[in-house]
């Protein structure tokens, strides 16, 4: 039996999984800001660590799995300055902070069902750790950590460097560091510029602030992830996770924080999944390239051709390993709705056999099968291979059609072979992968029924018959559906 092996990016290695309280298993996983819609890029994410996730339980493991959300204001510069978006959007919006919190929690909540990915065991927020935070800082700047400027804390990096190597996880090193930011501004209260907030002094207008030994003032980023970890799954634990862009700086501010206040590093393994491109570019809000997860079960956006079953999209991305990265376009979409449909056919299939006419004995095809069947948990153990899991899927899939058209006879394989395949199907695309059959999804209808309404109203307004146009209208913002009359003469929909 293979053993489960996983790629440590901290240490740049495979290494067998040893959890350090088996059958228990810390997970972190670092959670979505909720200051916008997540986009597909962040789905991808997070559906990896579901399937992580799975996996783990499926292999027996108490997995204690923690996914922040953060929602105490974000910075826009990466060294913790510039910006609050929290406090921007909320502007935009007209609506209090934490009715921003508030909304896209809940829209995040709803993608994550929607792509059937399985509630962490704790979800903690930024806000609901703020004492943690501030105990956090004390300790760092006990010893001799960090340093409080003007009602502001910084972590001192180069004192952290004497004790502890800065830049482990990222390969960075520090002098380099520093002659890179060198020229950037904002950092006069520094004593070096590559020292992150801790905690900022925040103004009487800033919205979201809390009372600290320092004054009013709001925590850094990276800090929150380092005591919400370590708070629910010890000073030491066994997984943290998040995209391969939070590896630097925040994952390694996370493990110079850790060190600092508790002299280890927190997690043992670290696991970096990639970015999701568009048209091979990184999908993300600030190049505007970023498909909502919605408009892509509708259809309703212009780089797609149609609806795609969430499903459908978690197949794509498990084609492909989450380390690695993946372009997405429709060829790919089209293709992994052809794949889904044939492997889910051939589950429905292999449930569905009732022949009594077996081989008593283990036939050279039955132990093919079985050799398919071991290699799927196999492939697994190897760092969660999904994409070589599904071939093995794809050529039992092949099997269970000859045996349904009549090209392999029943007695060519054992009854053991025949129970091992079914379960195997079922495994691994039902509980390890998360798929469902696409029939029992929305794909596309949405979008096609919409069209039906959208050119019912443009017949309408043709006729001039304003009456029918309007109702279509307000019924349908009466129901959550914006329409939007685009300069092209097309029209649009939105939820509200
Ligand atoms: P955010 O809400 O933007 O902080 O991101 C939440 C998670 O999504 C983080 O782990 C990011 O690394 C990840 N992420 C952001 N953009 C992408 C992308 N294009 N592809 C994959 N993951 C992404
Ligand atoms: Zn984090």
């Amino acid at each position: 039996m293979s053993e489960l092996h996983v790629y440590n990016t901290l240490n740049r290695k495979k290494e067998k999984f040893e959890p350090l309280h088996p059958p228990h298993v810390g997970l972190y996983v670092c959670g979505p800001t909720v200051y916008s819609d997540a986009h597909i890029g962040n789905v991808r994410t997070f559906t990896s660590f579901d399937m992580i996730y799975r996996y783990l339980s499926f292999l027996g493991y108490k997995v204690r799995y923690v996914r922040n959300i953060t929602d105490a204001g974000h910075l826009t510069n990466e060294r913790g300055e510039g910006v609050n978006r929290m406090e921007s959007q909320a502007k935009l919006e007209s609506l209090e902070p934490m009715e921003i919190v508030q909304k896209y929690t809940v829209g995040f909540h709803q993608v994550m069902e929607l792509f059937n990915a399985v509630p962490p065991t704790i979800e903690p927020t930024a806000t609901g750790h703020i004492l943690e935070q501030i105990q956090m800082i004390e300790e760092l700047i006990q010893k001799g950590f960090a340093y409080e400027v003007n009602g502001s804390v910084y972590f001192d990096v180069k004192a952290y460097n004497e004790k502890f190597p800065y830049g482990e996880l990222s390969g960075r090193n520090v002098d380099e560091l520093i002659a890179g930011y060198r020229d950037l501004d904002g950092q006069e209260e520094k004593r070096n510029s590559i020292d992150f907030a801790l905690w900022k002094a925040a103004s009487p207008e800033h919205i979201m602030q809390w009372k600290s030994p320092w004054g009013q003032g709001f925590p850094g980023w990276h800090l929150e992830c380092s005591v919400m970890s370590t708070k629910y799954l010890g000073e030491q634990f066994d997984i943290h996770g998040g995209g391969m862009d939070l590896k630097f700086p925040h994952h390694e501010c996370e493990i110079a924080q850790n060190k600092g206040a508790c002299n280890q590093g927190g997690a043992r393994y670290w696991l970096h999944t990639n970015m999701l491109n568009f048209n091979g570019q990184k999908m993300s809000k600030s190049f505007g390239n970023s498909i909502l997860p919605m408009e892509f079960i509708t259809g309703n956006h212009p780089l797609l051709d149609k609806g795609y079953a969430p499903s459908v999209v978690r197949f794509l991305f498990l084609q492909t390993h989450y380390s690695s990265e993946l372009d997405i376009n429709i060829k790919g979409l089209q293709d992994a709705e052809k794949g889904l449909k044939r492997l889910m056919d051939a589950l429905q299939v292999v449930q569905g056999f009732a022949s009594t006419d077996f081989n008593k004995e283990e036939t050279s095809l039955g132990k093919d099968i079985q050799v398919l069947c071991a290699g799927c948990k196999e492939n697994m153990d190897d760092d969660f291979n999904t994409a070589k899991t599904i071939a093995n899927l794809f050529e039992l899939s092949t099997i269970i059609n000859s045996l349904k058209g009549g090209q392999i006879k029943f007695h060519e394989v054992s009854k053991e072979a025949l129970q091992r395949m079914q379960e195997t199907m079922n495994d691994y695309l039902i509980k390890v992968f998360g798929l469902k059959p696409i029939e029992e999804t929305t794909s596309g209808k949405l979008g096609d029924i919409m069209q039906v309404l959208i050119d019912i109203r443009s017949e309408a307004k043709g006729k001039k018959d304003f009456a029918t146009s309007d109702a279509i209208r307000n019924k349908l913002q009466a129901a959550g559906i914006q329409l939007k009359d685009e300069k092209d003469g097309s029209v649009s929909f939105s939820f509200l």
